[in-house]
């Protein structure tokens, strides 16, 4: 049922309020504290810094209250557009607010969101923007749609450093919380690729990815924090760059669990704020009260280290609350629910837990507040998704639908961008493939194809995509990587044809995207329908043809297709290709590789006139092949020479079509 029993209160009893995309004002504030200390929570989590507004004044910098609250008409979906969307809380509100919380036994925990969500920072202060190598400099303005923009603060700038220090200096002393939020989920990094400062400081320290960036940063305000005397919350993307030690604090929303139980293990301890249960923005048709009670109190990565699970914490972001009577609408009961759990009440039968949570709401009530009615408490099946159905429609006007869409290329960009590094790209290839889709996120001119770079990152962001949602998606995370650093092959086969890089198989590498192609030791093998199920089988170029290696990829091959594809399982395996030429007899001598590798074919059929052996012996692509003077083909191997020399005859080196015999189709030669 609900977990492992916690019979005492966890330490961290929180809730979340987001005052960036609806400021609230302090009088509102005092209610929802008010009604915090009835439910017996001992912490306020304050997001006072995002994309859509930056809300407390700092004396150094006042343009940041100044300039970075204040945005026009807001595009939330069908929310109020001029409803609280600006505003900002003065030095004085704020220390007002943290005597009052305190009087109730309630701590705030001030987050200001570095390096992402920050585009209100970097509107007010734009000198801490990255630069843009090749490209028209980044511009930043307060946002007015929800969404994930990539708006960070340059981490290679020490101008950086100096303004988070001075801000931080301002909200220690304004907080007297033994911790401060740094934030730090959902920092897409496209423009850190992009940055000479960001690069120069990767490059300086020796690290090996922008997520490593982020840690870097991360670690050195934790230090300086540390010298405050204070702790440092990061939300748990932040561990994607590496572990953190254990003077922070990690709260936890979703994904990368493993890294937060390693965390964990570590001897850091954990706010737990997982999105099936205590986001609650989320429609009553996604988390009601029954779902909250049904939720283990433990968490699948926090069990045996429940020492180490600080507590649970309920986030309120604010894209869809505009005022108090929908913040309590959202919040009540669940965030009622939630502070039963927090309480320790351990497995308590549903019936019980509702009238704890019954007799809780109404002292929330009589403070004014008007949570959701009893029939939203415990939904049905069909109630849920009506719910769910409505919240959606809720959400979606025409600009929202646009600002998605813009945020899903924004996403597909960053994933292609990590594929090309984690497979091989080279860099300079890599950006150029990146700006091609950045120019078109942007509405920028077009760039055209830049040498295939342009066809390449389309492929790639389709295969990242395929790799979360679609047919990539239950597949071997060894034959997803292996398979796809065929494009860094294919880009190197072209260097060595051209002399430059270039990417020339976009009409090859579909197959690979769209998971019909796949790169299993050896060799690839590819899901053929036209003569009903058939496996292709492909030689890459870096293949060594090695019987024991052929016969070890055969087999991977036919347990993978088994698992995945069995309508494939026993297909027959045929290849076609100009290693098969019975030409090459010729020109080989018999203890050949090559020659041993046909033998395990029944030829089907032969194509005298095909010369796609150019290119893999004399490195001369299709596009180079006429007006090519034969003379001038090296001669450094046997199968060079001999077949330069049938070509200089007249003749082509041919290719064939081939039936594999299976199993063990291979024989290694003793003493080879
Ligand atoms: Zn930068």
């Amino acid at each position: 049922m609900n977990g492992k029993t916690i019979p005492a209160p966890f330490a961290y009893r929180g809730f979340m309020l987001d005052v960036c995309r609806h400021y609230m004002p302090p009088e509102n504030i005092r209610k929802l504290l008010d009604a915090a200390r009835e439910l017996g929570l001992n912490v306020m989590h304050w997001h006072l810094t995002d994309d859509q507004g930056w809300r407390l004044e700092i004396r150094k910098y006042p343009q940041l209250a100044e300039k970075g609250s204040r945005r026009g008409d807001s595009c939330f979906g069908h929310v109020s557009p001029t409803e609280n969307n600006s505003g900002f809380y003065t030095q004085q509100e704020i220390r007002d607010l943290v005597a009052y919380a305190g009087e109730r036994g309630i701590g705030i925990l001030p987050e200001i969101e570095i390096p992402g969500h920050a585009a209100a920072l970097l509107a007010a202060v734009p000198g801490l923007a990255c630069r843009r190598e090749g490209g028209k400099p980044w511009k930043d303005r307060v946002e007015v749609t929800g969404g994930i923009f990539p708006s960070l603060v340059c981490a290679g700038k020490e101008e950086t450093l100096t303004f988070l220090q001075d801000v931080l200096d301002e909200v220690t002393e304004l907080f007297p919380y033994p911790a401060v939020h740094i934030g730090g989920d959902e920092a897409l990094k496209i423009r850190w690729r992009r940055c000479p400062d960001c690069r120069r400081r990767m490059r300086e320290l020796g690290l090996a990815s922008e997520d490593a960036l982020q840690r870097w940063l991360v670690l050195r305000i934790g230090e300086y924090l540390a010298g405050k005397n204070r702790k440092t919350v990061v939300w748990n993307d932040v561990l994607a760059g590496g572990q953190l030690p254990p003077h922070f604090i990690v709260q936890h929303w979703m994904g990368y669990e493993e890294e937060t139980r390693a965390f964990m293990q570590a001897g850091g301890s954990v706010i737990c704020s997982d999105t099936a249960s205590y986001y609650l923005d989320y429609a009553y048709g996604s988390i009601d009260v029954r779902k909250i009670w049904r939720y283990p109190a433990v968490p699948e990565y926090a069990r045996g280290l429940e020492d180490r699970l600080a507590g649970l914490e309920c986030p309120l972001w604010t894209e869809r609350i505009s005022n108090l009577s929908r913040a309590a609408w959202m919040l009540f009961p669940r965030l009622t629910a939630a502070s039963v759990k927090m309480a320790g009440a351990g497995e308590t039968p549903w019936e019980k837990f509702l009238e704890e949570v019954r007799r809780k709401e109404a002292r929330v009530e009589a403070l004014g507040l008007r949570g959701a009615p009893e029939k939203y408490w415990s939904l049905s099946e069909e109630d849920a998704e009506q719910d769910r159905l409505e919240w959606e429609r809720m959400n979606r006007t025409e600009e929202t639908v646009s600002q998605i869409q813009q945020e899903g290329k924004l996403m597909a960009l960053d994933r292609a961008e990590r594929l090309m590094k984690e497979t091989g790209i080279p860099e300079g290839f890599a950006r150029l493939a990146g700006d091609v889709m950045l120019a078109e996120i942007y509405g920028e001119p077009d760039p055209g194809d830049r040498d295939g770079a342009g066809t390449l990152i389309r492929q790639l962001a389709q295969a990242a995509d395929s790799r979360l949602w679609g047919r990539w998606a239950r597949l071997p995370e060894e034959i997803w990587l292996s398979t796809m650093k065929c494009y860094a092959r294919f880009i190197g086969e072209h260097r060595r044809s051209y002399g430059r890089d270039g990417f020339d198989r976009g009409e090859w590498t579909v197959r690979q995207a769209e998971a019909r192609l796949f790169r299993i030791g050896e060799l690839e093998y590819e899901l053929c329908d036209e003569n009903g199920p058939e496996i292709g089988l492909h030689i890459p170029s870096d293949a060594v043809l090695e019987a024991e290696r052929l016969n070890a990829s055969l087999r991977d091959a036919r347990a993978f297709l088994a698992e995945y594809f069995p309508a494939y399982a026993k297909a027959p395996a045929v290849c076609e290709s100009w290693l098969l030429s019975p030409v090459l007899k010729e020109v080989l001598p018999a203890d050949s590789r090559i020659l041993r590798f046909q033998e395990a074919f029944d030829l089907l059929e032969t194509d005298p006139e095909d010369d796609a052996a150019l290119e893999w012996v004399f490195y001369v692509a299709q596009g180079q092949r006429a007006g090519l003077d034969l003379r001038m083909l090296p001669e450094k191997t046997s199968l060079q020479r001999g077949l330069k020399r049938m070509l200089l005859e007249g003749r082509k080196p041919g290719s064939a079509k081939g039936r594999l015999r299976e199993p063990e189709p291979w024989k290694a030669v003793s003493g080879k």
